[in-house]
């Protein structure tokens, strides 16, 4: 699908319309925000503005350039996706490969990127399923660099866009930083990155920042009815759950993104009522069909979703006629959540989402996933325990404890 404008971040978008137009572009950007929110969108439209034929200035998205460039195969737009450098599970089998960048290794991870390129190409607003093994390497920065070396071949300046810079290793990042430092005349970098804290401050000093803040709910509402033809209704409930990012609406859309929601509530459900065994055995199987660590992320982003509409529901206290349901991330369940929010009071949710926020923080700091897993929905079943009912709590007991006395 071709995008025909930037959703949200006029007054960005704007200023960079204006640079391009009066030549000062800087040699380097930094898009930074939260994922999901168009930071890729806003590059590709930027090279649009560098090299269309009616430019430099606002894009036509008509000419051979514009549609080139959306498309991701203009020669002198070059995007760097990160890629994972591991082999595919179906290549793995045989004798092991001595060299790091074997053959093998370096077609899958060639294959991989150009898989995620051709998703951006297909829409610039889609969530990148990247995992932890999905980097930039040296040899990436170093065939930019031979690449940006060369005059442009068609259009005014060459652009280079690397996605995610923020999973750049160190030995990439230094080679960036030389093409920083020494840029040639007719290349601009446009770095797009979530986690601009895990850049070089040498990086960060040599590109002029640009914040892309959340989108408000009511653009990636009009997004959804506008550009995806989804249902009104539909689209408000989505985009309310995305918390302005759209690219978290799309997927969520996506059969993939329905199965994760089930999923969490299904384990909301077993840290109620499911005996232990049964627990570590929903954990397990959650975290062999995940291997990436993506998709446990959004589980556990739904989570929480979850434990808002618990806390809705608990502080609402009986259900009202009005219903609540309005504000609910998932008012097609508000029945079952009513009943687990009844055994439950706001100290028990608010411990809940900490415990599920901790575990977000120790998987995104590589903590084995199947543990983590384990020990939040431990916390959980505690939790619940300690003012709902005593019983877990007495039955765990230590045994030396003096008998009661009659
Ligand atoms: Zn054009």
């Amino acid at each position: 699908m071709a995008f025909d404008q930037i959703i949200g971040h006029h007054r960005q978008r704007q200023k960079l319309m204006d640079a391009v137009k009066q030549n000062r572009l800087a040699h380097g950007y930094l898009f930074c925000g939260p994922p999901g929110v168009g930071a890729e969108a806003l590059a590709i439209e930027l090279a649009c503005a560098v090299n269309c034929e009616s430019g430099p200035g606002e894009p036509c998205g008509q000419c051979r350039h514009c549609r080139r460039i959306r498309a991701l195969q203009h020669p002198d737009v070059h995007l760097l996706v990160p890629a994972s450098s591991a082999p595919p599970p179906e290549r793995s089998a045989g004798p092991p490969s001595r060299s790091r960048e074997s053959p093998a290794r370096g077609n899958a991870r060639e294959e991989r990127r150009q898989g995620l390129s051709s998703l951006l190409a297909g829409d610039p607003y889609v969530a990148l399923p990247l995992g932890k093994n999905d980097i930039l390497s040296v040899d990436d920065i170093r065939s930019l660099r031979r690449d940006a070396s060369v005059k442009p071949y068609e259009g005014r300046k060459k652009v280079a866009i690397i996605v995610s810079a923020d999973r750049m290793n160190t030995a990439a990042a230094n080679a960036l930083l030389k093409t920083l430092e020494e840029p040639p005349g007719n290349l601009m970098l446009v770095l797009t990155a979530t986690r601009s804290r895990l850049l070089l401050p040498t990086i960060l000093s040599r590109c002029q920042p640009v914040s892309l803040p959340r989108l408000p709910e009511a653009e990636v509402k009009a997004a959804l009815t506008g550009r995806y033809d989804v249902e009104p209704d539909e689209a408000a409930l989505l985009a309310r759950r995305s918390e302005g990012r759209l690219a978290e609406a799309l997927s969520a859309m996506s059969e993939g993104g329905l199965r994760l929601r089930e999923e969490a509530f299904a384990l909301l459900e077993c840290t109620h009522d499911a005996p232990p065994l049964r627990l570590f055995e929903q954990v397990e199987s959650l975290a062999a069909a995940h291997r990436e660590e993506p998709a446990v992320e959004q589980i556990l982003d739904h989570l929480l979703e979850l434990y808002r509409d618990l806390f809705i529901l608990s502080a609402a206290g009986e259900p009202s006629a009005t219903g609540e349901s309005s504000t609910l991330s998932s008012p097609e369940r508000q029945i079952p959540l009513q009943a687990l929010a009844s055994g439950m009071n706001v100290l028990d949710i608010e411990r809940g989402i900490a415990a599920i926020e901790e575990a977000r923080r120790s998987i995104a700091l590589n903590a084995h996933v199947q543990l983590a897993l384990l020990v939040l929905v431990l916390r959980l079943r505690l939790n619940r325990g300690s003012t709902g009912s005593r019983e877990t709590h007495s039955r765990a007991a230590p045994s030396h404890t003096p008998p009661a006395t009659d």
